[in-house]
């Protein structure tokens, strides 16, 4: 099997036909008709020159699979095809992938601008280990896209963006902060996990480096870990050669499972979009919902730019439940069809409240900083059916408001 190609002939089909073919490639073994899990560390050669030319990237071929592997190959030209990039790299895990982004373009002494809503194990990253290089996190407010810009003009080396945010669901402006963000040379990297390739393309509003957390919708089924990352030939070089030495290169195994998910993405993406919308609805008119999260509703503080920029708003939703962390202990146990788990974007609704979730790293205190609440849950819509998603939790939070007016 040669180095997955990216099929130009592709690019301009719908989002579900492309999820299914994007990269993938004939003549496997035996005329199988998936790829297959080349599970090999190393590949043989009994021509030194033809290795040493392979090794040198001046041949195709597979050397040894922390460097590249076949089936992860396919993969990596799938999500180039998807997100309309040159280039794409795996990596054993979304934080594999965010970090080994940022370890790569930042050093002691440069500067980089985001925002204090990322994911919980991003946020990290930005507050214990880049200051321990020596790198400046500027760590700006969310919604307030004016003090990013000024502080990007103050001086940025990287720009990094999440959005739409979890748990909160903000939206950044992703063109507007590009447009800032190239007035001073600055390289922007974005977080595509939530919106996935199905809803945005961050590389074609100026973005330089996608990432993603394959672990959620890409693969779709909470059975695998993985990350990657998008972008030019150039910049893609620079992450792979991290990954050769930082050694977070996916598994073959997990490729497989993770292109096997990607083929229902849109499909997938479709019904839990759609679901999640009705859910949003409904949240807003219960009494013992305080607030409610989803770009799609017209209430949204970034309704508008998420209507621009996205092609859906979505499959999580999030809400506050007043009463906070007692009341979201008697809620979650009484949900039928959910899992009360720390994952999202799987086949299956699961709810989460942000401190177990996605800011389980973070003390109360930084949670407090960062606006989480303790009673914010998170709703990662599944492909269950919507009347049976919302009976569910209609069911749920009667029984709920019961046992807390019983108190
Ligand atoms: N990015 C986002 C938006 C996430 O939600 C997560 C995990 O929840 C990650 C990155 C990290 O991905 P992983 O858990 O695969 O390391």
């Amino acid at each position: 099997m040669e180095q997955a190609k990216v099929d130009k002939s592709l690019i301009g089909v719908g989002s579900a036909t492309l999820s299914v073919w994007a990269g993938e490639q004939s003549g496997h073994p035996y005329g199988a008709t998936q790829t297959p899990i080349v599970a090999s560390a190393a590949h043989a050669y009994s021509d030194i020159d033809q290795w040493y030319e392979v090794a040198l990237g001046q041949q195709p071929g597979f050397i040894y699979s922390r460097m590249s592997n076949p089936t992860v190959a396919v993969l990596e030209a799938k999500l180039s095809v998807l997100e309309q990039a040159e280039a794409a790299v795996a990596f054993s895990s979304g934080m594999g992938v965010i970090s080994s982004v940022l370890y790569t373009f930042l050093s002691h002494g440069k500067r980089v601008v985001s925002t204090k809503d990322s994911y919980g194990g991003t946020n990290k990253i930005f507050e214990e280990f880049l200051p321990r290089m020596g790198v400046d996190v500027c760590l700006c407010d969310t919604l307030d896209h004016q003090q990013i810009e000024a502080q990007i003009a103050q001086g940025c080396d990287l720009l990094y963006l999440e959005t739409p945010t979890n748990p909160s669901l903000k939206i950044l402006d992703i063109k507007r902060l590009v447009a800032a963000a190239k007035k001073v040379g600055a390289l922007v990297v974005a977080d595509n996990t939530f919106a996935t390739p199905i809803n945005q393309n961050p590389l074609s509003l100026g973005v330089d480096v996608v990432v993603h957390s394959a672990t959620k919708y890409l693969s779709g089924h909470g059975d695998v870990m993985g990350g990657i990352a998008c972008g030019s030939k150039v910049l893609m070089e620079q992450v792979r050669h991290y990954r050769e030495i930082n050694g977070a290169a996916l598994d073959p195994f997990a490729a497989y499972l993770i292109i096997r998910g990607i083929k229902t993405l849109a499909l997938r993406f479709r019904q839990q979009q759609a679901s999640a919308k009705a859910m949003a609805d409904f949240l807003l008119t219960q009494t013992l919902v305080e607030s409610v999260n989803y770009p799609g509703l017209e209430q949204h503080p970034n309704h508008l730019i998420a209507k621009q920029q996205m092609r859906g708003f979505g499959a999580i939703v999030s809400f506050v439940l007043k009463g906070g962390m007692d009341a979201v202990k008697l809620l979650l146990p009484k949900l039928k069809y959910a899992h009360c788990a720390g994952n999202l974007g799987a086949v299956e609704t699961i709810y989460g409240p942000a401190r177990t979730t996605s800011h389980v790293e973070n003390t109360l205190e930084e949670r407090q900083a960062l606006g989480i609440s303790e009673g914010l849950v998170r709703i990662s819509v599944g492909i269950e059916d919507t009347d049976d998603l919302l009976a569910d939790l209609k069911q749920a939070l009667a029984a709920t408001a019961t046992e807390l007016e019983n108190k």
